[in-house]
């Protein structure tokens, strides 16, 4: 693609870079119904209306008695319902009954009042003065039959598999989990377990990048090491291509005179973007391979979980069926100093910390190495300064926390 950024010296905002991204999000992977109880972490494919009213009843709030507003002083306790009863006995003016958390209100009274509240004697019971409705839960006053409960393209969470439950509904389509193929470039790339030989070193982003795509609900399929000869790109990104979604690959993809997927792309298909104006991650590249997007992460391991998360995670969730992959960054006040600019827009691995007056501030990690991941492992997020900033202690920068991001 020309004027795509692609040439040796345009770097692409990240911004830009991201909506560029974005034209190529393929189509999401068909829907499936699966039970409630493997429905976590999936993409619901459907808008889902509540079947029933809840509460389906009128019932107690409390523990106590269920009565008639309009009576008050001494009443005569006729019977009890628990949670789990059916309360079918009419309830008369003048008496009361006993009543637990959750059981149904029996006919006839329209309030409770809390034990804690009353004074009961044998069969006698001598309750205050209570407003109609006091602790009964209304009949419809959570949801009615009908109302929207959850939304295509939200991925589930407890608490959404628990209100599903709620309203009796035991299966949800979902989206079925994208399938990406990852891929670590590098000879000198070992397994963790693995002795290593002179001038080798652990594979980091197989397990850091795999596991942020398990994490977003996505299905990974590993090809392993790749090795760094152009034929071995071209066949493992060509069969790759043939069999999954989206592949993603980590390193070579920069300008080192062994870094051949940019080439193997540009043989089997196109190359949409190269080098982005961000640090770490410059090296990410983008292209397509028939009709499959392929993202190149940078190598270096904080470079290839910054750029993971900030430019290929939109795209992926977007893929994967998720309507909304925007993340809101919060604002916060820097605790450090930024005094010389940088030419691209920082993603500073950083931690919050309250200072003496308990309001929030962000630190840095003092390792920001492309290829340290340990500062990364300490952050609970990644402070964002951008091109050209510099700063002073107080002033105030986004934060994108790691669980808006997913990891
Ligand atoms: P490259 O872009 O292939 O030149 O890689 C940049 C740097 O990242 C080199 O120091 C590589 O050894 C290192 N690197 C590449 N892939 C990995 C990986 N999967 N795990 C850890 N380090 C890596
Ligand atoms: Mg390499």
């Amino acid at each position: 693609m020309s004027g795509c950024g692609c040439s040796s010296s345009g770097l692409r905002p990240v911004d830009e870079a991201i909506a560029a991204l974005m034209a190529f999000v393929p189509k999401a992977p068909p829907s499936v119904r699966v039970d409630l109880e493997d429905a976590l972490g999936l993409v619901l494919a459907e808008d889902v209306q509540s079947p029933i009213d809840l509460p389906l009843w009128d019932n107690s709030a409390m523990d106590g008695y269920a009565l008639r507003s309009a009576d008050s002083g001494r009443l005569k306790i006729t019977g009890c319902v628990a949670a789990g009863d059916a309360a079918d006995v009419e309830l008369r003016p003048g008496e009361a009954v006993r009543i637990f958390t959750g059981a149904p209100l029996p006919p006839g009274a329209d309030s409770v009042v809390a034990q804690e509240d009353c004074d009961a004697e044998g069969d006698w019971l001598q309750a205050p003065a209570v407003a109609p409705g006091n602790h009964v839960r209304r009949r419809g006053e959570e949801l009615c039959v009908g109302d929207a409960l959850l939304s295509a393209g939200q991925k589930l969470r407890a608490q959404d598999l628990g209100l599903l439950a709620s309203v009796g509904l035991d299966r949800v389509s979902v989206h079925r989990p994208l399938r990406v193929c990852l891929l670590s470039s590098g000879d000198e790339l070992r397994e963790p377990g693995e002795p290593l030989a002179p001038g080798q070193i652990y594979n980091a982003n197989r397990f850091s990048i795999g596991a942020l795509l398990r994490g977003w609900g996505m299905e990974v399929h590993d090809y392993g090491v790749l090795a760094d000869t152009l034929a071995a790109s071209r066949d493992a990104l060509s069969l790759a291509a043939s069999e999954w979604d989206v592949l993603i690959t980590s390193g070579g993809v920069s300008v080192g005179e062994r870094d051949y997927l940019k080439q193997a792309i540009r043989e089997l298909g196109e190359l949409h973007l190269w080098k982005l104006k961000m640090q770490p991650g410059k090296p990410l590249a983008f292209g397509s391979i028939a009709g499959k997007p392929w993202i190149g992460l940078p190598g270096n391991p904080a470079a290839a979980l910054v750029t993971a998360l900030v430019v290929a995670r939109p795209f992926l969730w977007r893929a994967q069926g998720r309507r909304w992959a925007e993340t809101l960054p919060i604002t916060l006040p820097a605790g450090f100093d930024w005094p010389a600019a940088n030419s691209r827009r920082q993603y500073l691995r950083a931690r919050l910390e309250l200072d003496s007056s308990g309001v929030a501030r962000v630190r840095l990690h003092p390792q920001q190495g492309s290829a340290m991941l340990r500062a990364a492992s300490w952050a609970d997020g990644l402070a964002v300064v951008e091109a050209g900033r510099t700063l002073c202690a107080g002033e105030l920068l986004p934060f994108l926390s790691f669980s808006e991001l997913g990891a």
